[in-house]
């Protein structure tokens, strides 16, 4: 018999083996020098920069989903529901309630992942890949052209106009020139907040020769009579409606993202995705919260609204601010935007530098958060010297002598 091999400790050894870069790795081509996606996640007093939720779950469904939790660990030995049936029934009921002019949806028409990321990814590796195209329309997510990156899939553009609405002939062009596989709109957009009309959206998908996928990550923020693409599903196959639990809902930590379609593109789906790739623990705690979607949903009215003080405000004081039906307001514009995130960052107050590059992005947080940004903002001003800073002295002025 022979004694066991003495192993090294760890410590030892990773001393004596020289520091290993990315660089020296066998990475794809087209992986090499790439950086992952990410807005800072810093600690800081005011967090306005990834359009989350500032309420925490309501406390009745923290305690249900923790007994849920509970009772269904004894479980995990088993794969969860592939198809994830009763999850995809629920929402399909969620789109069905608050969506009352919609030709009703089922299980059959909802896909779902972690996360709307997931989703999309999912729709390219089924409808992109080599020799193929999507189109986008920029200043949008930019998670887009990394799921096309991942994909082997080209990335195409057509302009916005300067409202950041969608140029429907500058579209039909690049379509008719590029023939692309896939044409993904975020409406309401991220990072300008602008809310594509379902007529544009119809015309694209008539012109498109492939798949029409509109992201509506924000939809639930959207002024009211502004409809959504659902409504268009019944009668236009090629198109897909992505949506998120992420933001309306509060529920970003929990990772659920969804499509509507046809039941076509949810097979389409199935054949890419990972096996079991929806845990039972992701799938048990959306159906909970969906269970508490009125609770929920509760805050965005309250958000609405902060987002469109947050308008009126910035733009008495001479701000230009983008049309928004999001959770979140783009604006400018400024000849060193850097300078203004790092003036607000230091008064504790984070915000998002996205897009082109004369203008920033700020959550709508609660009413306290918004007091906190606009303070600073104003200080910042000042700092700066931004003409903007006269306009604020004057208010500031006027209700000092009130
Ligand atoms: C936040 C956001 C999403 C949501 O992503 P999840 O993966 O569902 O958290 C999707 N699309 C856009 C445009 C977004 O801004």
């Amino acid at each position: 018999m022979s004694t066991p091999k003495q192993t090294q400790p760890a410590t030892d050894r990773t001393v004596k083996e020289p520091t290993l870069g990315l660089a020296d790795l066998p990475l794809r081509p087209e992986l090499q020098g790439a950086e992952p996606y990410g807005a800072p996640q810093l600690d800081v007093a005011i967090r306005l920069n990834v359009n989350e939720n500032p309420y925490p779950a309501p406390a009745a469904m923290s305690a249900e989903l923790g007994e849920a939790a509970a009772a269904e660990a004894a479980h995990l030995n088993r794969y969860p529901d592939r198809e994830a049936r009763a999850l995809r029934a629920d929402l399909a009921n969620y789109l069905n309630r608050t969506n009352p002019g919609i030709v009703p949806l089922n299980a059959d028409n909802i896909w779902v992942a972690n996360g709307s990321n997931e989703v999309m990814t999912h729709l390219l590796q089924a409808f992109g890949g080599p020799g193929r195209s999507l189109l986008l329309f920029p200043p949008t997510y930019s998670m887009y052209p990394e799921y096309a990156r991942n994909t082997h899939t080209g990335v195409v553009t057509a302009p916005r106009a300067a409202d950041f609405s969608i140029d429907l002939e500058a579209a039909r062009q690049a379509i008719a020139a590029e023939q692309p596989a896939v044409v993904m709109i975020a409406s309401p957009n991220n990072p300008t907040g602008t809310a594509t009309d379902p007529e544009v959206l119809a015309a694209l998908v008539e012109a498109a020769p492939g798949m029409v996928i509109v992201d509506e990550a924000y939809a639930e923020f959207a002024r009211q009579g502004t409809p959504s693409a659902l409504e268009l599903l019944a009668d236009h196959p090629r198109l897909v409606v992505t949506r998120t639990m992420s933001k309306a809902f509060g529920f970003a930590g929990g990772r659920l993202g969804y499509l509507a379609a046809s039941p076509a593109v949810v097979d389409a789906c199935r054949i890419v995705r990972l096996p079991y790739h929806l845990s039972a623990l992701s799938q048990l705690a959306a159906r909970v919260a969906l269970r508490h979607t009125d609770a929920l949903l509760e805050k965005v009215d309250a958000l609405r609204s902060e987002r469109d003080r947050l308008t009126d405000w910035l733009r008495g004081r001479g701000y230009e601010v983008a049309e928004s039906d999001a959770n979140f307001v783009y604006f400018g514009t400024f000849d060193d935007r850097h300078a203004v995130f790092s003036g607000l960052l230091e008064r504790g107050v984070l915000i998002r530098e996205t897009g082109p590059d004369r203008w920033l992005r700020v959550s709508a947080g609660t009413a306290e958060e918004m007091a906190g940004f606009r303070q600073a903002m104003d200080s910042v001003a000042r700092d700066l010297g931004l003409p903007q800073a006269v306009a604020a002295d004057q208010t500031n002025a006027q209700e000092a002598s009130r």
